[in-house]
């Protein structure tokens, strides 16, 4: 559920028109809407409810500091998977308690960055990091909270770009030598050895790869405190779908992922940890498009729209589907037409949807693309000289622009000039 909803023919976010956004910050734009993400980190808040937990946004789905904020205020820890991501929990008001460090290749100064601004904790992902982390930790005189991500080589059954939980992938240790690896673990004078971390995959959109992952963490956190670890600590990482077509999607609900985690876990004792970021931003976050040309093709017309791969890459990417529908109420009944939704740049992959079957657009009528929350805004870029486009968060009758569309010259001027030029 989400808080886009069409309101006297005209689309809105909570209570402010669509329309009246576009007109005071310009197209292409990405909206979010308070209410949801709200709502979103509460469903799995109260999914857990009984346990002693805490829910990690994983903010690289959506890493704005209006929407970190928004989160934190709510209680919401954070996980995130790079020093610049540290920088900005912390720069949102995250207490270094509340934050988990997650990520293959953690450099020493990420790890240093870490240590010294407070950390929850180290999901650490291979031997060679767990000595850096180690020999920081001794340096800087402190102790370093630790949780190893095993890979417990389950199939999640999902886009092959996405799946990291299988033994292929380049994520965690194999859990068959987590024995060893954890008995180095402890030996290190820098490391508390706490807990264990898994994370299998993004976009599931079943639980039976969650409830193979978790059993085989039940299992190996029985096997390591017969070992002598005290294993406290259990993050579970993130990774449940959203439903990207609103007509036959339905992935599990996050009290059905609760439910499943107190079932193969809740034995145990140990204090839960997730790390949801897509479904708390996902159906939180619109890209709002305007149409440039309608362009008459052989035998298919095109929308040409003002948005393109380099604002939203996850079609071109991933082959992702989104929802695309038009901001002015379509008449009942009105007959639709397919086109084929492009954007400018000079690549055929800057395709948003083939064949897709809208009312009739003209030039200057607003898009929406649904379900462009997380993944969308943080992984777009300036590919072909086109500015970030802004972000607008929506709060009942009020918006704001969280992150303001830079100007040419800002963009030109980022570029210096060597002297001999
Ligand atoms: C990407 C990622 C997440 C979040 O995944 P979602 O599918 O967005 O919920 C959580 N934990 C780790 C370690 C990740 O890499």
């Amino acid at each position: 559920m989400d808080h886009f909803l069409y309101r006297d023919g005209a689309l809105y976010a909570e209570d402010v028109p669509i329309s009246e956004i576009a007109a005071a910050v310009g197209t292409p734009f990405y909206v979010y809407s308070t209410a949801t993400l709200l709502r979103h980190f509460q469903l799995f808040d109260d999914a857990l409810s009984g346990t002693d937990h805490l829910v990690c946004y994983a903010m690289k789905a959506a890493s704005n500091q209006a929407i970190l904020k928004t989160l934190a205020q709510a209680g919401a820890g954070m996980d995130v998977v790079s020093g610049g991501e540290y920088l900005r929990a912390k720069a949102a008001g995250v207490p270094g308690d509340k934050i988990v460090f997650s990520g293959v290749g953690k450099t020493a100064d990420e790890i240093r960055t870490a240590l010294t601004g407070g950390i929850r904790q180290f999901n650490v992902e291979s031997e060679p990091e767990m000595e850096v982390i180690n020999a920081i930790a001794l340096e800087l005189g402190v102790v370093a909270p630790i949780t190893v991500r095993v890979n417990p080589d389950v199939d999640a059954k999902t886009h092959a770009k996405i799946a990291t939980g299988k033994s292929e992938n380049k994520f965690g240790i194999p859990i068959a030598r987590a024995s060893e690896v954890y008995a180095r673990a402890a030996s290190l004078p820098g490391l508390d050895v706490i807990g264990i971390d898994v994370h299998i995959g993004s976009q599931l959109t079943e639980l039976e790869p969650f409830e193979m992952a978790y059993t085989k963490v039940a299992e190996l956190t029985e096997q390591l405190r017969a070992e002598g670890h005290n294993i406290r600590r259990l993050d579970l990482g993130g990774g449940l779908g959203i439903p990207y077509t609103r007509a036959n999607d339905a992935p599990p609900l996050p009290v059905e992922y609760g439910a499943l985690i107190k079932k193969t876990l809740g034995h145990l004792g140990c204090e839960i940890e997730i790390e949801p970021g897509r479904l708390i931003a996902g159906n939180a976050g619109l890209m709002v498009s305007k149409v440039i040309y309608v362009k008459s093709g052989e035998g298919r017309d095109f929308l040409i729209l003002d948005g393109a791969m380099n604002d939203l890459i996850r079609p071109a990417m991933y082959e992702a589907h989104h929802d695309i529908v038009a901001v002015k109420e379509p008449v009942p009944g009105v007959e639709q037409q397919p086109y084929d939704i492009v954007g400018p740049v000079c690549e055929s992959g800057d395709t948003f949807a083939k064949e897709r079957n809208m009312p009739p657009l003209e030039s200057g009528d607003l898009v929406a693309f649904r379900s462009a929350g997380a993944y969308g805004a943080v992984m777009s870029s300036e590919y072909n000289t086109r500015p970030l486009i802004p972000e607008v968060l929506v709060h009942g009758d009020q918006f704001a622009v969280i992150r303001e569309r830079p100007s040419f010259d800002e963009i030109i001027n980022r570029d210096t000039i060597p002297t001999w030029l």
